[in-house]
């Protein structure tokens, strides 16, 4: 399947929803409206030209393990390549170490690129991103002094090393060592599982950010430090030489992104050095992880625009029956299958959630850049409490509906879609990993539960709604839509009051409610940001500004997901409303007999 970048709905969201120039103003990066057009062009280009062409072949070919090295599938290295010297790697980069210091919200279109074109390929440096931002705001300037350039260039790529044989969800339960040496480095030992782009060719030199204990730590979360562990330790004058005494011992054989290497990774007293505080690891960790929840989110949403065009090609072209109201394609033995109300069902869905996710994804990104870029500290902390609540919706919901757009798309091919030529089958293997790392998506929904819902006692919750329910009191040129709209913030607001009792009342209801309280938040967060793109598309056509097309088609899709979307928020309300009593009634012996 080919893959074209859905550069319209993108101008639609950057500039016509969120005003990206202004933004960009406000951050004062001197980015305009032509310059953001231009590198979106190319960004598109990338994506179908060089990254595309190689998602099918990685997945038949996958990576190799031969003598500790690591071959990733043909053409990923001359793509890196092409991806480091025409400066793509260091889009968001900080200025001082040679980055671009593009905004989050520009960035995010094209990362969604990357993922659509291929999620493997995306891997390897969505992790180095990470990296950078962990190192810059927690490494010492020796540290960032000797490899922040080289990772922001993307010369030299990142991981994160967390993850363990009986460490997985619960990072209490890590065991890897750090045992200081008289120079200030450390020896690290321990065996990391499941780590991405753990060994692979596509760089000089890999920075492990790993996770581990010092022997004096106390147990738990808060006895885990963060260290910095090269592939090759550097020379004197900062080139890789040596190799440093880490290995990877395996590559998993698994159900997709098997381009991407996923490495068990030996460090044998392997040499590190501290990043942040003794014993802070985990949070300093936390700033990479919020950054690759951010990333995983994208995947999500660029696997189900991947489907998304893949479904609609297909629907436009396979010929089967006659549209029940009489035959449209005249010419032909059949009509193309989008003629059928249940193909336009599947078909809606799928567009609804990817540009309805595309939308939300430019909000959350805005606050991110804000909580880093905004001039008035006051500001810079609304938008950090405001992406900290969006993160874990992004992460888990996104990936929710990458997994059920991907299904749809083989459901839209019929048989053929589970056929591997047509690459639906793919993108639903694929994306399939997209809900379990990063946290799973139920850690993703613990998370919005414990840490921002109840953290707060709801105030950003409210803060989040009374900023939408004001726009719906401005959507006066949809008023139909806006009162549903308007009744459904309200109806989150009091299902946010209720929940915050039951689970203060019953910690058990934290983990019985928050799937479904993830859930409908975002249902009611989309429904909110397809108002406001109806009101958006009403002005222009009115405005009489040229692609009525375009307009109409944004006005039909928000109908189509206030009437025929929305309403599953209802079933998540129901079904948390009826509370923890009937998961946990029944005694574990009674699961089976
Ligand atoms: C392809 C791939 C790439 C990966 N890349 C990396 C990487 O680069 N770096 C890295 O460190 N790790 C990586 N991981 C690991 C990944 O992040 C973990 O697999 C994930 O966090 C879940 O941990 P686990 O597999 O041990 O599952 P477990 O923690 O054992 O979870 C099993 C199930 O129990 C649920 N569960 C666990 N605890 C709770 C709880 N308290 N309440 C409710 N439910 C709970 C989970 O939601 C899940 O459904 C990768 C994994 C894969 C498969």
């Amino acid at each position: 399947m080919s893959y074209q970048a859905p550069l319209r709905d993108m101008r639609f969201v950057l500039h016509e929803l969120f005003d990206v120039s202004g933004h960009c103003q406000q951050l004062d990066n001197g980015l305009d409206r032509d310059t953001i057009d231009g590198v979106l062009e190319e960004a598109a280009r990338f994506a179908a030209e060089v990254v595309a062409p190689l998602n099918r072949n990685s997945d038949e070919q996958g990576c190799r393990l031969q003598d500790g090295e690591v071959t990733t599938p043909d053409g990923f290295r001359q793509a890196y390549k092409q991806f480091v010297e025409q400066g793509w790697a260091s889009m968001t980069g900080p200025l001082e170490f040679g980055g671009q210091g593009f905004p989050q919200m520009l960035s995010a279109s094209f990362h969604e690129m990357l993922m659509s074109a291929s999620l493997s390929f995306r891997v390897y440096s969505g992790l180095t991103e990470g990296t950078v931002l962990a190192l810059d705001r927690h490494g010492s300037a020796e540290l960032k002094q000797r490899y922040l350039a080289q990772l922001v260039s993307g010369e030299w790529t990142g991981t994160m090393c967390l993850t363990e044989p009986q460490a997985g969800s619960d990072l209490a339960l890590l065991r890897t060592r750090a045992q200081p040496q008289v120079d200030g480095s450390y020896q690290l030992s321990g065996s990391k599982i499941f780590i991405s782009g753990g060994e692979q060719d596509l760089s000089d030199n890999i920075i492990h950010l790993v996770l581990a204990r010092l022997p004096d730590a106390p147990p738990g979360i808060k006895g885990i430090s963060l260290f910095l562990v090269p592939k090759r330790l550097l020379d004197a004058d900062g080139s890789p030489a040596a190799r440093n005494a880490l290995s990877c011992g395996a590559l998993e054989h698994k159900m997709g992104i098997k381009g991407a290497s996923t490495c068990v990774m030996n460090f044998d007293g392997a040499t590190g050095w501290l990043v942040g505080q003794p014993n802070q690891g985990l949070a300093c960790m936390f700033t990479m992880m919020n950054d690759a929840r951010f990333q995983v989110g994208l995947q999500g949403l660029g696997i189900a625009e991947a489907a998304f065009q893949g479904g609609l090609a297909y629907a436009r072209e396979r010929l089967q029956s006659r549209a029940i109201k009489g035959p449209v394609a005249l010419d032909k033995p059949a009509d193309p299958i989008i003629v059928h109300p249940d193909v336009r069902r599947m078909l809606l869905i799928q567009k609804t959630l990817s540009e309805g996710c595309r939308m939300l994804a430019a909000y959350a990104a805005r606050q991110l850049d804000l909580e880093h870029g905004a001039s008035d500290p006051a500001a810079r902390e609304a938008a950090a409490r405001r992406a900290a609540f969006l993160i874990p919706v992004v992460k888990a919901f996104f990936t929710d509906c990458g997994q059920e757009v991907a299904s749809l798309g083989v459901q839209l091919y019929g048989g053929h879609g589970f056929i591997r030529e047509w690459g639906m089958e793919q993108l639903m293997r694929d994306s399939r990993i997209t809900q379990l790392y990063e946290g799973t998506n139920g850690i993703q929904a613990l998370d919005l539960i414990r840490r921002k819902l109840l953290g707060d006692g709801g105030s950003e919750l409210n803060a989040l709604i009374d900023e939408l329910a004001t726009q719906v009191h401005q959507a006066t040129a949809q008023p139909e839509m806006a009162e549903r709209v308007g009744q459904r913030l309200e109806e989150w607001r009091a299902l946010g009051h209720s929940v915050l009792q039951a689970c203060r009342h019953d910690p058990e209801e934290i983990g019985a409610v928050s799937v479904d309280f993830l859930a409908y938040s975002a249902y009611v967060m989309l429904a909110a940001l397809w108002l406001q793109a109806a009101v958006r598309a009403s002005q222009a056509l009115a405005a009489g500004s040229g692609d009525a097309a375009f307009y109409q088609a944004k006005l039909q899709s928000a109908d189509f997901y206030l009437r025929r979307v929305l309403p599953r928020a209802g079933a998540h309300r129901e079904a948390l409303l009826a509370g923890a009593g009937c998961l946990m009634a029944m005694p574990e012996r009674s699961f089976a007999f």
